[in-house]
C-alpha cells in the first residue's frame, strides 16, 4: 500500500508522514531528503544549477537513504550528511534544483523503485513530498494534502529551526517559505498542487496526534475496503505484521 502525504512547506508533512509509518510498521520516505542531498551535491562541487550540468552530477551521484533507530540517515558518497542537507544553504539550494527536469526524473524513478521493493514485500510506504499523489504515484491508495495557514506553517517552521539551536526571525522564516512555495508551485516540471482525489487535511490549530490519527484512520479505512473486495484473504500478505491498531 502507497500513502502519498504533499503540501507545502510547513503544513506538518515530515512530522506526520514519520510517525504515521511508525504508527503503521511501514517504510518513511521523506523525498525532500533527496532533493536536498542532490542541491548540496551540487553546492559541494560546485556546479550551476541547470540541467546540462545536472546530467553528469547524477550519472556520478552515490545517494543512500537509511531508516534507523535514530531517524532518517543520509549518506552522500559515503559521507554522512544527515545534518548537512537541513541547513539554511541546503534549503534554499533544493528549492532551486528540484524545479530542474534531469533532477525531477532521476528521483522520480528512484522513489518509484524504493517503494515498489517494500509493497513488493508485502509492506506499506509511507511517502512525503509535493508531486507524489500527482506524479511519482497518481495511483496511490491514500493521498493526503496537507494545508496550514500561512502564520501557522511559519511558526511551525520557526520552532523547528529554535529547537536545532538556529536563530532566525519569524518574519525571515515566512519570507523563505512563501519564495519557496512560489517556486514550487509555478514550475514548468510537477509543480506543487493538491491531487483531485486527495484528502485536504488543514492543520492549522490541529496538534501532531490529531494529524496523525487521522491519517492513520485513512489507512484503516482503505485497508477494510479492500479486505472487503478480497473474497480469500487467509494468505494475504496485506496488512499482517504491520496492521496499524488504534
Ligand atoms: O520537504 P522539504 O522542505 O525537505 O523539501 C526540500 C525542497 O525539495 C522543497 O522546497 C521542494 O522544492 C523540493 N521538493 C520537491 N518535490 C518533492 C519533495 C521536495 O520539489 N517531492
Amino acid at each position: 500500500m502507497i500513502v502519498a502525504i504533499d503540501g507545502p512547506a510547513g503544513s506538518g508533512k515530515s512530522t506526520t508522514a514519520r510517525r504515521v509509518a511508525d504508527a503503521v510498521g511501514w517504510l518513511y520516505l521523506d523525498t525532500g531528503a533527496m532533493y536536498r542531498t542532490v542541491a548540496l551535491a551540487f553546492l559541494d562541487r560546485g556546479i550551476a544549477f541547470t540541467d546540462e550540468a545536472a546530467d553528469g552530477l547524477l550519472s556520478s551521484l552515490n545517494l543512500d537513504l537509511r531508516m534507523g533507530l535514530d531517524g532518517l540517515q543520509v549518506m552522500l558518497d559515503g559521507q554522512d550528511v544527515t545534518d548537512r542537507i537541513r541547513t539554511p544553504e541546503a534549503t534554499e539550494a533544493a528549492s532551486r534544483v528540484s524545479t530542474l527536469p534531469s533532477v525531477r526524473h532521476r528521483l522520480v524513478e528512484e522513489q518509484r523503485r524504493m517503494a515498489r521493493q517494500q509493497t513488493a514485500d508485502g509492506l506499506g510506504v509511507v511517502m512525503e513530498g509535493r508531486d507524489i499523489g500527482t506524479v511519482v504515484f497518481p495511483d496511490a491508495d491514500v493521498k493526503v494534502y496537507m494545508v496550514a495557514n500561512p502564520e501557522a506553517r511559519a511558526e511551525r517552521r520557526h520552532r523547528e529551526l529554535t529547537d536545532q539551536g538556529k536563530t532566525v526571525s519569524l518574519d525571515a522564516v515566512a519570507e523563505d517559505i512563501a519564495e519557496r512555495d512560489a517556486r514550487d508551485a509555478t514550475r514548468a516540471v510537477s509543480p506543487l498542487r493538491q491531487a483531485e482525489d486527495a484528502v485536504v487535511l488543514d492543520t492549522t490549530g490541529l496538534d501532531i496526534s490529531d494529524q496523525v490519527e487521522r491519517v492513520v484512520e485513512l489507512i484503516r479505512a482503505r485497508l477494510r475496503e479492500r479486505d472487503a473486495a478480497t473474497p480469500v484473504k487467509s494468505d494475504s500478505a496485506a496488512p499482517a505484521a504491520h496492521s496499524p491498531s488504534s
